[in-house]
């Protein structure tokens, strides 16, 4: 093994007891299947391991990348140098506080938090069943499918600042718009959110996330690794259309094509880096604007 460098020298020191991984290939922790390693990458188990590793960076000045569930990211091919922090295995739990809310912890799925909710006959989260990522992640980007969206039914969020400190955000301080947050702004890490729900059968809400799913599954590529939409949806228009009416179902950049099922997702094909994702998202961007004058943006976060 190659001599450690700094950083992976100071973490391992500064951190005993902690899981920390060495040249952690991005690739693992991505939908995409992409990424080359990360420098370090740490798997807090709770909030104090997480505190601490955000008290430690500040010290060593190295701003740390928050990663959820990975399906929403495309990570470079030469990798990160620096701290990633995976939060997907962090802060489990969920909870009932009152008839109408729930709190769910950050690192659970958004599929896990719409069952939970949907078991005790709460009504709101169905379109979360089925975005892969989690609630943290799902907070952060506004996740929304199918006319839901988070800040249709969140209510607070708990959020710890880089220096480690909690506080908690009411919705309206979370300047949410369309697959935005205010911590796209201000740097901080989702906790937990408080959801609240409305009253229903839990038939009818699983009748409706069935629903949900099947649309899903008869739309969408599920079976190549992607990132869900490439691109957020423009003004006047759905990407996924733009595309189609460009000509670009199946356009392809190495390994990275558009899905010949769904056009809104680019998808690796195999073998796809993230020179090849990056190309086909400013190529198709281009073409589409040539075709429509509309100009596609990246959801996709590129790191
Ligand atoms: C097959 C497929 C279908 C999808 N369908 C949808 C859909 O219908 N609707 C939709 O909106 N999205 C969809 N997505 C995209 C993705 O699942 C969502 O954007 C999801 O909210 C990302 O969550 P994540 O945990 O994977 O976040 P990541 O991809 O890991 O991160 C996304 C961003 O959130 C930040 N982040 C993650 N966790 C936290 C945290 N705890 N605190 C602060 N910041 C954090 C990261 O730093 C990053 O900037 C789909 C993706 C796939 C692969």
């Amino acid at each position: 093994m190659s001599e450690m460098t700094d950083l992976q020298k100071n973490l391992r020191d500064l951190l005993p007891g902690m899981e920390l991984r060495m040249e952690e290939p991005m690739s693992r922790h991505t939908s995409f299947r992409i990424g080359g390693p990360a420098e370090v990458m740490a798997f807090p188990k709770d909030r104090e391991e997480l505190a601490k590793i955000l008290k430690v960076s500040a010290l060593l000045d190295t701003k740390p990348a928050i990663l959820g569930a990975g399906t929403n990211i495309l990570a470079p091919d030469d990798g990160i140098r620096g701290l990633v922090v995976c939060l997907k295995d962090c802060m489990d739990g969920m909870e009932r506080t009152d008839e109408n809310h729930v709190r769910i912890m950050a690192g659970v799925t958004m599929t896990r938090a719409a069952m939970f909710a949907a078991n005790l006959g709460l009504s709101g989260l169905e379109f979360a069943h089925g975005i892969p990522g989690t609630v943290g992640g799902g907070v952060y980007m506004n996740a929304g499918a199918y006319g839901g969206e988070i800040c249709q039914v969140c209510e607070s969020v708990e959020i710890m600042d880089m220096a480690g400190n909690l506080r908690t955000c009411g919705k309206e301080k979370m300047k949410f718009s369309y697959r935005h947050s205010i911590l796209e702004e201000e740097p901080g890490i989702v906790i937990s959110a408080v959801f609240r729900l409305e009253p229903k059968s839990a038939e009818e809400i699983k009748a409706r996330m069935k629903e949900l799913q099947e649309k899903r599954s008869a739309s969408q590529p599920l079976n190549l690794p992607s990132a869900g939409s490439a691109f957020k949806r423009p003004v006047g228009g759905y990407a996924a259309a733009l595309i189609d009416q460009a000509g670009l179902k199946g356009f392809r950049v190495g390994g990275a094509g558009i899905s010949e099922k769904h056009a809104g997702f680019a998808v690796n094909l195999g073998g796809a880096t993230a020179a090849d994702v990056r190309n086909l998202l400013r190529q198709v961007s281009d073409r589409v604007y040539e075709n429509s004058g509309i100009r596609i943006e990246p959801e996709v976060r590129i790191w």
